[in-house]
């Protein structure tokens, strides 16, 4: 029960803990906010410090939730956010980061991403991540929904090698970057965050999944977590606004599978032979 969260070494030095917290769809509906505020303390106190956010979610609303619940302990988090592909150019980037500060109403966001691929030029993107860097607002960046060709031509401008992340769908119904970006990603000490670790809560429904989860005296969003958290340089971040759940999914770093259980995953849901293009939510 009591087990210490994993951590990883990000590329400034800084450790973080494997599993995380998501805020999409929080910050919806005003009614639901002190449930998520709750949530997202009840996850700190279990260790759970590293918080993904977005402009995006709830138009600014799911930042204002993050702010509220990160109050008065600021320090202890880690915090990750994105801007809009629309918003990234060089001067839309800095605008958006400082609306996310505000709405977090913090002076830094640890991490921020570009959330995917848009019109603006990589370049302007990046040399306005490095003046949000320089101008302390971010610790690093880095991008999501990125796939190998991407990171390779991410690579290619000037100061693009200092990406600290890649964000993309990773789960056990979500295994494509297991055939190519994911070990490209490990290779080069670029962490990935595995987002929809639990695929919106679907996959707890699968029938291989709830047997193998009740063998281990576990349950399946533990087991969809476990998986995840067996590979190096992956963060898994779920969603929920239950506090019990946090628990639940904090608890998944005791469950250690054995390789008859992996076997029987693998079986369940075959690793990629060949190269799939990215998927995205
Ligand atoms: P998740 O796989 O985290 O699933 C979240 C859903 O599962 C919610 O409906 C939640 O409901 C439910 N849930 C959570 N824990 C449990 C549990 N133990 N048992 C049963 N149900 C559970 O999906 P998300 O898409 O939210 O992904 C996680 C995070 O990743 C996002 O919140 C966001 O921060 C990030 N993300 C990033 C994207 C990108 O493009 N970069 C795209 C998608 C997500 P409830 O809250 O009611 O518990």
């Amino acid at each position: 029960q009591d087990d210490p969260i994993p951590t990883l070494t990000m590329r400034d030095g800084k450790e973080v803990p494997v599993l995380g917290q998501g805020t999409w769809n929080m910050g919806e509906k005003a009614s639901e906010a002190k449930r998520e505020i709750e949530s997202l303390r009840a996850g700190l106190d279990l260790g759970m410090t590293l918080i993904d956010t977005a402009e995006m979610y709830a138009e600014g609303g799911a930042e204002t939730i993050v702010g509220e619940a990160i109050r008065g302990r600021r320090d202890e988090v880690y915090l990750v956010s994105k801007v809009y592909p629309w918003n990234a150019s060089r001067k839309g980037t800095i605008e958006a980061c400082e609306n996310s500060l505000s709405r977090m109403g913090t002076d830094r966001i640890e991490l921020y991403l570009l959330h995917w691929r848009g019109s603006h030029p990589l370049a302007e993107t990046v040399e306005a991540f490095e003046t949000l860097k320089a101008q302390g607002k971010i610790g690093q960046w880095g991008v999501s929904n990125f796939d190998t060709d991407d990171m390779e031509e991410l690579l290619s401008v000037p100061a693009g090698n200092n990406v600290a992340a890649n964000q993309v769908l990773y789960n056990l119904g979500r295994r494509g970057i297991e055939f190519d970006l994911l070990p490209w990603c490990q290779e080069r000490n670029i962490p990935v965050m595995a987002y929809s670790p639990i695929e919106q809560g679907r996959i707890i429904h699968h029938p291989e999944i709830i047997r193998i989860a009740k063998a281990n005296q576990a349950t399946p969003a533990q087991l969809a977590l476990a998986f995840l958290l067996e590979r190096d340089g992956v963060i898994a971040i779920p969603k929920t606004s239950n506090a019990a759940r946090v628990t639940e999914n904090r608890d998944a770093v005791s469950l250690d599978l054995s390789d008859e259980d992996l076997a029987a995953l693998d079986a369940a849901f075959p690793p990629p032979s060949r190269k799939k293009p990215l998927e995205m939510l």
